[in-house]
C-alpha cells in the first residue's frame, strides 16, 4: 500500500461552505436568500449592503469549495469530504465537521456524508483483498461537557482517561466490531434512538449537543501472501455534527447582546480556537485539554491527521447575522 503524502501546510484543513435553499416556513413568511454562489469557491452576499455596512462586511468570501443550494448531498461529500475521509484507509487519522447555526443544515449533510463514506470504505476494503481489515465504530455525545455513550441504554457520564499509548480514551465507551454494512445501518438507529431519549425537545437539545461517531480502522497484510504480518495500520475517523454555531457567536460579533437561553458551548468555543491556531500553523500552544469535544479528537485534529469543515448556511435574511458568523468561522480556518 502505498503511504499517502504528508500533507502541505493549508492542505490539512479542507474548508468549504453549503447553502441549502428556502425552506417552506420561510418562503411563507416572504423571507429572501441573500446569498448566491458565483462560482465553485466564492459566495457572495448579494443584497445591498449600506455604507456603513460595506466597511464591516465583506460581500464576497473564498473557500476551498462552496456548495450552491442545488448541490446534492453526494457531491458535497465527493468534494468536499471524500479525500479526508478515506485517508484513513491508508493510516491517516481524520475529522470531518459540520458546523453552523441550528437548522442550517448540519445534520442533512454530516449524516450523508457519513454513510457515503462508510460505503465507500467497504469498496475500498472489497478492492484492497491483500490486507484484511478491521472496522470497530462508536458513537458518542456531549452535552454540556458531559460524555454519553450512544450505543448504550446507560446514560451515565462518562470519564475521559489519559492513555500513555493511545492518547485520551473514553473510559468504558461501547466499540461495536462491525459485521457488515447493515450492521453499521443497524447501529446508526440505535444511535438515533439513543440521542432521543431523554430529551423533551429534539431540537434544543441537538442545537446544544455535539455528536461524533467513530470508526476505527485496523489493516494488516495478509500473511498467506508472504507480507510482513507486522505492516499494521490503525487509524480512524471522526465524523462530528456539531452544536448550533449560535452557541459560540457572542466572542465571534463582539457587541452582540447575549441572546436568552443561549449559553457559550466550551467546547464549540475551544474548537473554533484549536483550528484557528491549526490553520495558521503555527507551532505554539494548542489548547486542545480545554473542551471534552478538543480532547477526544485530539489526535486526529493536527499533526499529520487531515481535517474537513463543511459550514453550513441559510440562505435566509433573517439569519444573516449567523451566517456571517459562520462565514468568518470558515475564513478563519482555512
Ligand atoms: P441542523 O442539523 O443544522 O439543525 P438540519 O440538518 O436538521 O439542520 O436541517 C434543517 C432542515 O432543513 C431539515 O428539515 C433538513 O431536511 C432541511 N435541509 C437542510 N439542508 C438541506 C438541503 N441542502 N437541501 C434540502 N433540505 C435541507
Ligand atoms: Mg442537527
Amino acid at each position: 500500500e502505498e503511504p499517502m503524502q504528508e500533507p502541505g501546510h493549508g492542505e490539512r484543513i479542507l474548508v468549504s461552505v453549503r447553502l441549502r435553499p428556502l425552506n417552506e416556513k420561510e418562503t411563507a413568511r416572504n423571507d429572501v436568500s441573500d446569498w448566491e454562489c458565483i462560482n465553485d469557491n466564492t459566495i457572495i452576499y448579494r443584497n445591498n449592503l449600506s455604507i456603513s455596512e460595506r466597511s464591516m462586511y465583506p460581500t464576497a468570501y473564498t473557500f476551498d469549495r462552496v456548495f450552491s443550494t442545488d448541490c446534492s448531498t453526494r457531491r458535497v461529500y465527493e468534494e468536499g469530504a471524500k479525500k479526508v475521509a478515506l485517508s484513513v484507509a491508508s493510516g491517516i487519522n481524520s475529522s470531518i465537521f459540520a458546523y453552523g447555526q441550528t437548522s442550517s443544515g448540519k445534520t442533512y449533510t454530516m449524516s450523508g456524508i457519513t454513510e457515503y463514506a462508510v460505503a465507500d470504505l467497504y469498496d475500498y476494503i472489497d478492492k484492497h483483498e491483500e490486507r484484511e481489515f478491521v472496522l470497530k465504530f462508536s458513537a458518542l455525545e456531549i452535552y454540556n461537557e458531559s460524555v454519553r455513550d450512544l450505543l448504550s441504554a446507560d446514560t451515565t457520564p462518562l470519564r475521559l482517561l489519559d492513555d500513555p499509548e493511545r492518547g485520551t480514551i473514553v473510559e468504558k465507551l461501547t466499540e461495536e466490531t462491525l459485521r457488515d454494512w447493515n450492521h453499521f445501518r443497524e447501529l446508526l438507529s440505535v444511535c438515533e434512538a439513543q440521542r432521543q431519549i431523554g430529551e423533551t425537545s429534539l431540537n434544543e437539545a441537538s442545537s446544544r449537543s455535539h455528536q461524533i461517531l467513530r470508526l476505527v480502522i485496523e489493516s494488516s497484510a495478509r500473511e498467506f501472501l508472504g507480507y510482513d504480518k507486522s505492516s499494521s495500520l490503525t487509524a480512524m475517523v471522526n465524523f462530528v455534527d456539531l452544536a448550533g454555531s449560535e452557541r459560540a457567536s457572542q466572542t465571534l460579533s463582539a457587541g452582540t447582546r447575549l441572546k436568552e437561553g443561549c449559553h457559550i458551548n466550551r467546547s464549540l468555543l475551544t474548537l473554533g480556537t484549536v483550528i484557528r491556531k491549526l490553520s495558521k500553523g503555527r507551532n505554539g500552544h494548542i489548547p486542545y485539554r480545554d473542551s471534552k469535544l478538543t480532547r477526544i479528537l485530539q489526535s486526529s485534529l493536527g499533526g499529520n491527521a487531515r481535517t474537513a469543515i463543511i459550514c453550513t448556511l441559510s440562505p435566509a435574511h433573517s439569519h444573516v447575522e449567523q451566517s456571517r458568523n459562520t462565514l468568518l468561522f470558515a475564513s478563519c480556518a482555512k
